[in-house]
């Protein structure tokens, strides 16, 4: 497995913008920083760049498999959540207020594997994962197990904001939340028709399939990896030029026993530093775990010097080397991005100081 770009993504853009006027400047491959022409070109100091960029899940995503009511229903949902993420920063709000507006949307929706629509466990039950960063700061929020919380990213910043600790799980993390106001529902919330029949269409093909190998832990039962994912996640740079990084899911269908993916964890699916990036996976929990994808990228520009794409492709080649699938997005403190991915789709979007959302679904 490689990681594979979308054409548009070959090039280093960069968001480039001051208050009013704003540009989505595409530099060309092997282009440097933001130079001091750019930065001094137009009046009123200098430019200050904010992008945002978020995902919906990676997996097997084919438009050959894809309706077109589905489609522009993804294409909608994700178009108003960058919407959601470019108000915020528009305003000069902080970058952690457009990725938890932005994760709350999606999360309201059925559509995306986090929140209402999350995937069940084998159970029958579904339970949620968090997690938040501060690239400022390096504070981070967690939550995972969660069975009643109506939107796990909210909990997860309130974990980073006002609690001393960094993660909190189950039936504690739940009473901590309302405790702080978060909205607990009725774990029958979170049902959809389409992800119980996941569930079951998962367990029968289990049953048919020969018993897993320890080494293909991607592919439970031997099964060909036929999931769409679904996680959601989210990353800034605000104008005040601080980095932030978001991730919630629901975690992998037919899950047992307490199981926790990446999306929890700091440094695997989730990670933000002002000195590097900040990053949010999906994808085979399992391998992002093992490979620490989320700060290895910020290790990979800290220490190996590699630039934000670089380290992306890097680290997602290891987890693809290790048979693990996914992807993630990644911006960096001057507004260069990344979105790679080794999956057939990822769901994806960017939007820019010129308010233009840019969403895209496949490899091709
Ligand atoms: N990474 C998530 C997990 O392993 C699942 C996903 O992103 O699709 O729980």
């Amino acid at each position: 497995l490689r990681s594979q770009f979308m054409g548009a993504d070959r090039s280093r853009r960069k968001f480039i913008g001051t208050a009013g006027a704003a540009a989505l400047v595409s530099c060309l491959p092997g282009a440097g920083p933001l130079n001091a022409s750019a930065r001094t070109r137009q009046k009123g100091g200098p430019l200050k760049p904010f992008g945002f960029v978020i995902h919906g899940g990676a997996g097997t995503i084919e438009r050959a498999k894809m309706t077109p009511e589905r489609e522009a229903a993804y294409r909608s949902k994700l178009t108003e959540a960058l919407a959601a993420g470019f108000e915020v920063l528009r305003k000069g709000g902080a970058g952690l207020d457009a990725v938890v507006a932005a994760i709350v949307l999606l999360e309201d929706s059925p559509l995306f594997n986090a929140g209402k629509g999350a995937v069940f466990t084998a159970d029958g039950t579904n339970e949620l994962d968090s997690s938040i960063m501060d690239g400022r700061t390096l504070k981070a929020g967690a939550a995972a197990g969660l069975k009643r919380v109506k939107n796990p990213i909210r909990l997860a910043r309130l974990v980073m904001e006002q609690s001393p600790h960094v993660m909190m799980v189950g039936d504690g993390a739940e009473t901590f939340g309302s405790q702080k106001g978060v909205e607990l529902v009725d774990p029958k919330y979170f049902y959809t028709e389409e992800r119980w029949q996941q569930l079951q269409r998962r367990k029968e093909e289990e049953q048919k399939a020969t018993p897993p190998k320890q080494s293909d832990l991607r592919t439970p039962g031997g099964l060909p990896d036929d999931k769409k994912f679904g996680t959601v996640g989210a990353v800034c740079l605000d104008r005040e030029g601080n980095l932030s990084a978001g991730t919630s899911t629901g975690g992998m269908t037919n899950k047992r026993f307490g199981r926790v993916g990446d999306s929890p964890i700091i440094g695997a699916g989730t990670y933000a530093n002002n000195e590097t990036c900040a990053v949010s996976c999906t994808g085979d929990g399992e391998y992002f775990i093992r490979s620490v994808v989320a700060h290895d990228i910020s290790a990979a520009m800290k220490y190996g010097g590699k630039s934000l794409r670089e380290a992306a492709d890097l680290v997602l080649a290891g987890v693809g080397r290790l048979g693990g699938g996914g992807g993630l997005v990644a911006i960096d403190g001057r507004g260069n991005f990344a979105m790679p991915f080794n999956t057939s789709g990822m769901y994806r979007g960017w939007v820019g100081p010129d308010g233009k959302p840019h969403v895209q679904i496949y490899k091709d």
